[in-house]
């Protein structure tokens, strides 16, 4: 069993995009600059942002934090994220999910420019990305293949099972494990909560991705001697021996798990460390200008 170092690879990761700021900043004199818009105060998203604008501080980017009350309208909302798509200065957005009930995060991804849509939920870049055209890639999903291009871990002709069909996760997952190119070529099943026979599609899988957020729920008995195993899953579990009163859980019971695996990704220090990096390097790609010209 090999453990995927998440942390080892972003930090390889970071000091390339870092390079590559500086190189553009003498260029062009541009700053990437992102902005997160975050709504309300979820702790879980506050620590998830606060990640984000300290990842821009060390790689050299430039970020504006945007805060809503829980209160804030819809309208008012996507009035903000317009002005954002009309500064030529700001060239990545995000808007940190999930946001309160009364507003559709469908009506306020597909109101981000596509050109700005760093975190790659746009119907627009999703398309993109399922026929194989330069897109923002979900950052998470793009995360997990380039862990798996750093390992070097064959993908083509494996069987790569999906658990979870989420719009960030599972879903752009199953889509680019299936394309032509590495890492893809896979034949891909994907899974959600109404499979039946879950645990024995997962035996099957040569690679596996829990991307469910049900602590621990993938077990020793639903895996394949040898499978490469991607823990998305990323839950606070209450623990009363940590002083934040919780502790970080997988969807994959690590302990029983991992022997069986080749490959693993540990919770955290696994797919977690790559999500922001992915971000950064999509929120570099738009201040170049290199998918949607500027
Ligand atoms: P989500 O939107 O809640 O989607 C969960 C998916 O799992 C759904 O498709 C659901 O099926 C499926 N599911 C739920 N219970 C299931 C079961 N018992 N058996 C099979 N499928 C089941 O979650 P998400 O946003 O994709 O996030 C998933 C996990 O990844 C969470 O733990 C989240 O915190 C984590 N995450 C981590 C990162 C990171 O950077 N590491 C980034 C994003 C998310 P239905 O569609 O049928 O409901």
């Amino acid at each position: 069993m090999q453990l995927i170092d998440g942390k080892a690879v972003a930090s390889h990761f970071k000091a390339q995009i870092a390079e590559e700021v500086q190189q553009l900043k003498a260029q062009s004199g541009k700053t990437p600059h992102l902005v997160a818009i975050l709504v309300g105060t979820n702790g879980a998203s506050e620590t998830y942002v606060a990640h984000k604008v300290k990842a821009c501080a060390e790689l050299g980017f430039e970020s504006t934090l945007v805060r809503f009350d829980e209160t804030v309208t819809e309208a008012e909302l996507l009035d903000k994220v317009r002005e954002i798509n009309e500064n030529p200065d700001m060239d990545g957005l995000i808007v940190q999910l999930p946001l309160p009930a009364h507003i559709n995060p469908d009506a306020v991804m597909e109101t981000i420019h596509p050109a700005k849509d760093v975190d790659g939920f746009h119907p627009i870049n999703i398309g993109r990305m399922a026929k194989g055209l330069p897109a923002y890639i979900s950052a998470t999903p793009q995360g997990c293949l380039m862990l798996l291009e750093h390992y070097g871990i064959e993908t083509a002709g494996k069987h790569c099972v999906v658990v979870g069909r989420s719009q960030i996760v599972g879903l752009p997952m199953s889509i680019l494990m299936q394309r032509n190119t590495y890492p893809g070529n896979c034949t891909v099943t994907i899974t959600h909560s109404k499979t039946k026979n879950l645990a024995e599609i997962c035996r099957q899988a040569d690679i596996l991705v829990g991307a469910l957020g049900r602590p621990e729920f993938i077990t020793a008995d639903m895996v394949k001697e040898g499978a490469v195993v991607l823990d998305v899953g990323l839950e606070r579990v209450p623990d009363a021996t940590k002083k934040s009163g919780f502790s970080l859980k997988g969807d994959v019971k690590f302990d029983e798990v991992a022997p069986k695996t080749s490959f693993i990704t540990p919770v955290p220090g696994g797919v977690g460390q790559m999500t922001i990096i992915s971000l950064m390097q999509n929120t570099l790609l738009a201040a170049k200008g290199s998918i949607y010209k500027k």
